[in-house]
């Protein structure tokens, strides 16, 4: 079959480099996400589990102290608000969705931390979708809540013993499953990341972030706003928020990448800021360089590669990505604690710690517009005992 190569690709980033049992499975999945994308009926009643199930829209908040703290007129989007405590759920219920119109009865996702995990265990419960998570044994071990979580919602949870027993070979194991099961099982992919047609499928349900801010801050404001900023882990969330505005050019883009203990430190997850170009988990994307050791304070930032859209719009200059040490995201955390009362995920500190830097260049009126990816009470412990102690 003929491949629609614009579609699949961000210039010279993304594609589809899988083996060949792998193809015709994902031909398919594009297939199925062509026809439900503008399928009138399908997005209703995925826009009704928004709003009923989820809690949409989430709120934009002009957070004025923080806001005088910073010098630039401040504007949060609350995805903290939304159930599940984050972003992850918006492309979960798309997902989930999609494969029960494809008539699939199985969901398997692959988690790390176990946020996406949770978000996958939450659209199988509420879809009735048997539902099965790939875990690395050592992150099992590492979140026990989320495990217990996930197992409550009916979930399966597989520990991943092989190899490093981590993220990687989750999806290693996860992909087997796909490739053996395809018939009656949908891969859940968590983020921008992956081969074609996740990269562009997730953006567009995540997409639903940017589209809510784009109509909130013109009403508030009564004008776009001067830059946007959101953490990049995979990207999912800084996707969401940025593809909506992708054409309004007087809006720059900021992404904050995790630069972990320094970009020098040889412990970081910054493939933007510093690494190399490669074909990873079956896209072209940027990862980071192989002497580094995968590392940030927030787990849902410590991931070697980025989305290849992202790598797109670094080579292209349509966002500037800049590294956030740990230690700066810890002070954003306490800062937003402080100011605005809201607990916020160590992965959305990194992005207020890059609109503290952003602001400096701003003036007091100048509006920037921050994702609130997630809420930060399953950090609470981990920096109370590891950080603050
Ligand atoms: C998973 C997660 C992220 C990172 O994932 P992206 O795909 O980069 O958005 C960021 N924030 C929170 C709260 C998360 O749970």
């Amino acid at each position: 079959m003929a491949l629609d190569n614009s579609q699949q690709t961000f210039g010279q980033f993304g594609g589809r480099y899988v083996p060949e049992p792998l193809e015709d499975v994902l031909a398919d999945l594009a297939d199925e996400y062509d026809r439900v994308k503008d399928d009138d009926e399908f997005q209703a009643e995925l826009d009704e589990l928004l709003r009923d199930f989820a809690g949409r829209p989430t709120p934009l908040y002009h957070a004025s102290r923080l806001s005088e703290k910073y010098g630039a007129k401040i504007y949060l989007k609350r995805e903290d608000l939304m159930h599940g405590g984050a972003h992850k759920l918006n492309n979960a219920l798309g997902q989930a969705l999609m494969a029960k119109h494809a008539g699939k009865e199985r969901l398997i996702a692959e988690t790390g931390a176990g946020q996406h995990g949770t978000a996958t265990a939450i659209v199988g419960a509420l879809t009735g979708l048997e539902t099965e998570i790939y875990q690395g044994k050592k992150d099992v071990e590492r979140q026990q809540m989320n495990a217990f979580r996930m197992e409550q919602m009916g979930a399966t949870l597989n520990e991943v013993t092989r190899g490093g027993a981590g993220l990687a070979d989750a999806v290693d194991a996860a992909l087997e499953d796909l490739i053996e099961n395809f018939d009656n099982t949908h891969y859940l992919v968590g983020s921008v990341v992956g081969p074609d047609p996740w990269p562009r499928m997730v953006r567009d349900f995540q997409s639903v972030i940017g589209e809510e801010a784009r109509e909130q801050i013109l009403e508030q404001e009564g004008a776009l706003p001067d830059a946007a900023v959101a953490c990049v882990g995979g990207g999912s969330n800084a996707m969401g928020l940025f593809h909506p505005f992708y054409d309004d050019e007087e809006v720059d883009f900021h992404g904050a990448e995790a630069a972990g203990k320094g970009l020098d430190s040889g412990q970081h997850a910054a493939p933007l800021s510093s690494g190399k170009e490669e074909v990873y988990q079956g896209m072209r994307t940027r990862v980071i360089d192989d002497d580094v050791e995968v590392h940030s304070v927030a787990a849902g930032l410590d991931y070697p590669g980025v989305g290849p859209e992202h790598a797109n719009y670094s080579e292209t200059d349509r966002c500037s990505y800049h590294g956030v040490v740990d230690e700066d995201a810890l002070e954003a955390f306490q800062d937003l604690c402080e100011y605005e009362g809201i607990v916020p995920a160590l992965e959305s500190s990194h992005a207020v710690a890059l609109a503290k830097q952003v602001a400096e260049d701003m003036d007091e009126d100048d509006v920037l517009l921050v994702n609130l990816s997630g809420r930060g009470d399953k950090d609470v412990e981990k920096i109370a005992n590891e950080y603050l102690a």
